[in-house]
């Protein structure tokens, strides 16, 4: 086939086709034009969801009556002027492509006014031709309505979809604006009905809430920092809490709307390891000098990238885990300490010191002593709960010899309620902790961070055998290895049998736990892929303390403190809370005090 060069107008429809594809780009292009004239009162209007007409109106500056023409031809743009302009541009356009791609593929209407004239210009444009303009008088302001988008393009006019559907998509183009631009009135209505309706608001929390009710049921954790590279402000919510909000993360840049796949992970690196399939929720809203962003990579500009996206990832999974930590600072009236042992550096020295470890060797023979060990399956040189005896405790006496010595002989009492909740006293009330979750954030940290170390194990005195059946087996056999550096050693024994010889350090697991946890790894696919974390989060579910295993003082004390030694110690794998404290105001309050 020999090269030719397309015909104008098939050039500049097919050009049009990268820029708008639907009702909901055409309202996004439109809504940024009325921001970007300095609009705070947007309407937009759908009929059959934007399919057969769409309109938008602002109360913006306006365009100048000689100016509307040149408005509607394809790059012409008021708002750059050289090419340098393009590197540190602030409008949300520049490239002067909407008006004339949308003219191009469609009816287009434009009335506009400028702010103190006396009339306006109404100009209609019929598949980039223009045929009539007019005078008129109306408020300042423009309105753009597009009538039947595609009518000249049938093959993309087949690919819309039904009109809830593309309304839809409509609404989630304004919320996202709506969100940015809390100070601006937004609606959107039908010949029927007001689909969305959104008052000036004096922060965007409150916008936000608006925009997404369920966020009213969760417990939103504020982020925030700036730098001169790099602003921060946002909300994040745990997994275990986001459920139905997981799926609508939103992030903007310098306010646009993007997606951005960096920041995603950064803020999962930031959250931990979450096993399965719960994801955070969150917002950012993120700025930067403009020179610093690229906003030209991508058509609908939905993209952007960041100069020094190293730095970005970091900067973004820092603060969230700081707001994590921060709202549990807040909780715990945390003052950092700098050189205390890593992890309790956010507990106040006054709740650290009733909550610290007494490691005088009388106390933990009589820790060793109070194992119960019927439920331990036979464990050599078992820890149970207490980890004195493993690895752990060597870890924690050399940090702890760092600590006062005051600190060291202070006794706290704890309680146990029910055998499953552990209650201490510190200064500023009680903390309640989930002997369970708090287990099983220790074993989880256990198991990921001494990968392959000999000290992450601990051999059986009788190997176990388990009874797996042939797909549980096949999947063992293909994760073995990673078993293997998490601590638990198995063998293949016998048909459809392993032999299971080690144990994570620490950990309490009957054959019938074994025998679930095989069971659980096959029914598992990111374990079959050999994802480590989860298998660690499985491992670690089997192997903690249960709720209703009664605990000593001592057993207590220890898991207090190996928690508070986590990098992450205030949530379960699961990212469930491991820790609830009530302050001494929230009890006077509760009790009329105050
Ligand atoms: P861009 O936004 O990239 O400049 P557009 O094709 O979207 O290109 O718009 C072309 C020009 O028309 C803009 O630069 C602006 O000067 C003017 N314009 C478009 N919409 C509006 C509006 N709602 N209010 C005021 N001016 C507008
Ligand atoms: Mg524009």
């Amino acid at each position: 086939m020999s090269i030719r060069v397309l015909p104008p107008e098939t050039a500049a429809k097919i050009a049009a086709g990268e820029v708008i594809q639907r009702p909901s780009s055409v309202v996004k292009e439109l809504i940024e034009n009325s921001l970007d004239a300095g609009a705070t009162r947007i309407e937009v209007y759908l009929e059959e969801g934007g399919k057969s007409l769409i309109r938008v109106a602002d109360n913006g500056e306006g365009i100048a009556p000689h100016e509307v023409e040149l408005a509607v031809k394809r790059f012409a743009t008021s708002k750059l002027e050289t090419a340098e302009d393009l590197v540190r541009i602030s409008s949300f356009g520049f490239r002067g492509e909407a008006l004339g791609s949308i003219a191009e593929v469609s009816e287009l209407s434009i009335e506009t006014q400028k702010q103190g004239s006396e009339s306006g210009i109404l100009m209609r444009v019929h598949a980039g031709k223009m045929v009539s303009r007019e005078e008129v008088v109306r408020m300042p302001g423009t309105t753009v309505t597009v009538s039947r988008l595609f009518f000249n393009l049938p093959a993309r006019r087949a690919f819309l979809k039904s009109e809830p559907y593309e309304r839809r998509l409509v609404l989630e183009v304004v919320r996202n604006y709506a969100i940015c631009f809390n100070d601006v009135y937004f609606d959107v209505k039908g010949p029927k009905q007001t689909y969305a309706c959104y008052q000036p608001q004096d922060d965007w929390i409150t916008r936000l809430k608006e925009i997404l009710p369920d966020l009213k049921n969760v417990e939103l954790i504020p982020i925030g920092a700036s730098h001169s590279q790099l602003s921060v402000k946002g909300v994040i919510v745990r997994p275990d809490q986001a459920r139905e909000l997981s799926r609508m993360q939103r992030t903007f840049f310098n306010s646009r709307p993007v997606l951005y796949r960096a920041i995603f992970r950064a803020v999962l690196e930031g959250f931990g390891p979450q096993p399965g399939s719960q994801i955070p929720f969150f917002v950012l809203m993120l700025s930067s000098p403009p020179e610093l962003l690229d906003a030209n990579i991508h058509p609908a500009k939905t993209e952007v990238r960041y100069r020094d996206e190293r730095f970005l990832f970091d900067y973004i999974s820092q603060l969230v885990r700081k707001g994590l930590h921060g709202q549990t600072v807040a909780n715990l009236d945390i003052v950092e300490r700098p050189g205390f042992r890593r992890g309790s550096e956010w507990i106040s020295e006054m709740d650290a010191k009733q909550l610290s470890m007494d490691t005088n060797p009388s106390l933990q023979t009589r820790i060793e002593g109070t194992l119960d060990e019927t439920d331990v399956t036979g464990v050599k040189g078992v820890t149970g709960v207490t980890g004195t005896g493993g690895a752990t405790s060597g870890e924690y006496r050399e940090s702890a010899d760092e600590h006062p010595k005051a600190f060291r002989e202070s006794q706290t009492s704890f309680w146990q309620l029910q055998n499953s909740y552990i209650l201490a006293q510190i200064a500023s009330g009680l903390v309640i902790v989930d002997q369970h979750a708090a287990h099983e954030r220790i074993l989880y940290e256990q198991m990921l961070e001494r990968l392959s170390s000999n000290s992450a194990k601990q051999p059986l005195l009788f190997p176990l055998i388990v009874e797996l059946t042939p797909e549980e087996f096949a999947t063992f056999e293909e994760i073995e290895s990673e078993l293997s550096e998490l601590g638990l050693d198995a063998e293949p024994f016998g048909p459809n049998q392993v032999m299971v010889e080690t144990l994570p350090a620490d950990s309490r697991m009957s054959a019938s736990d074994l025998r679930e946890l095989f069971r659980e790894f096959n029914a598992t696919s990111e374990v079959k892929l050999g994802n480590r974390d989860r298998m660690a989060a499985l491992i670690s579910c089997k192997a903690a303390v249960k709720a209703g295993r009664a605990l000593s003082q001592a057993e207590m004390e220890s898991l207090i403190n190996r928690l508070f030694s986590c990098k992450n110690p205030y949530f379960c794998p699961h990212g469930r809370p491991t820790v609830i404290k009530f302050t001494m105001d929230d009890l006077d309050k509760r009790f009329g005090r105050i």
